[in-house]
């Protein structure tokens, strides 16, 4: 897989560490099936998409957020 950097820009006062298509340990719920990633997930907090607005490192909702995810 080549990898393409195609840099999201990211208007957040504190930046979120996103994964992206080509990585490897991006988890498989935010994937298509192609394996491109489909859903904004920070590897740092756990905060998606609807979540990205706040600002990064807070711990607080990301559990719910994956538990969204494993459903
Ligand atoms: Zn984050």
């Amino acid at each position: 897989m080549t990898a393409k950097t195609t840099k999201r820009r990211n208007e957040m006062p504190a930046q979120h560490d996103l994964y992206k298509t080509g990585d490897d340990d991006a988890p498989l719920q935010i994937k298509d099936r192609n394996g491109d990633v489909v859903l904004g997930l920070c590897r740092r907090c756990g905060r998606g998409e609807i979540e990205l607005d706040q600002p990064c490192g807070k711990q607080a909702d990301a559990q719910r957020y994956h538990h969204l995810l494993d459903e």
